[in-house]
């Protein structure tokens, strides 16, 4: 049985770094991502270079594709709405990153 069962909402940068991260502290839990749009993973910030053309293929602009995010052993369900009341209606604990954990370490 997964010991943590963990939803990241979001399937950007922020979403996808808790997600793997989460998979990398426990790898027995069972980490899904929930993602509204259909592109998880996706450089928003190079979509000026695929405009002007420096990069030729919008699917380029993945930073993993969604098997690469999935052999890492989260659940990616895209094209999926967390509505704002899913934590109060599940019994979810909400985890918002207000503070780095205290077993972060700073580079600076
Ligand atoms: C053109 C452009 C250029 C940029 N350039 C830079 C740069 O050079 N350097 C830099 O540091 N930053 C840059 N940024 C900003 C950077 O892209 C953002 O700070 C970063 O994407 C924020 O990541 P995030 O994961 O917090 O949120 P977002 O990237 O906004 O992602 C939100 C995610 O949550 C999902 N979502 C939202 N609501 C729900 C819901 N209810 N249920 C399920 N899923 C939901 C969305 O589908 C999406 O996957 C740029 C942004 C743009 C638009």
């Amino acid at each position: 049985m997964a010991s943590r069962r963990i939803v990241a909402v979001g399937g950007s940068d922020a979403g996808i770094s808790a997600a793997l991260r989460a998979c990398e502290l426990d790898p027995d839990g069972e980490v899904t991502v929930v993602v509204a749009d259909a592109y998880p993973n996706f450089s928003i910030c190079g979509i000026p270079y695929y405009v002007s053309g420096e990069v030729c293929r919008w699917s380029d602009l993945a930073h993993r594709t969604l098997a690469d995010l999935t052999a890492t052993g989260m659940q990616v369900r895209t094209d999926t709405l967390a509505p704002a009341s899913t934590c109060s209606a599940s019994g979810f604990r909400c985890v918002m990153p207000t503070a780095a954990p205290s077993n972060c370490r700073t580079t600076h």
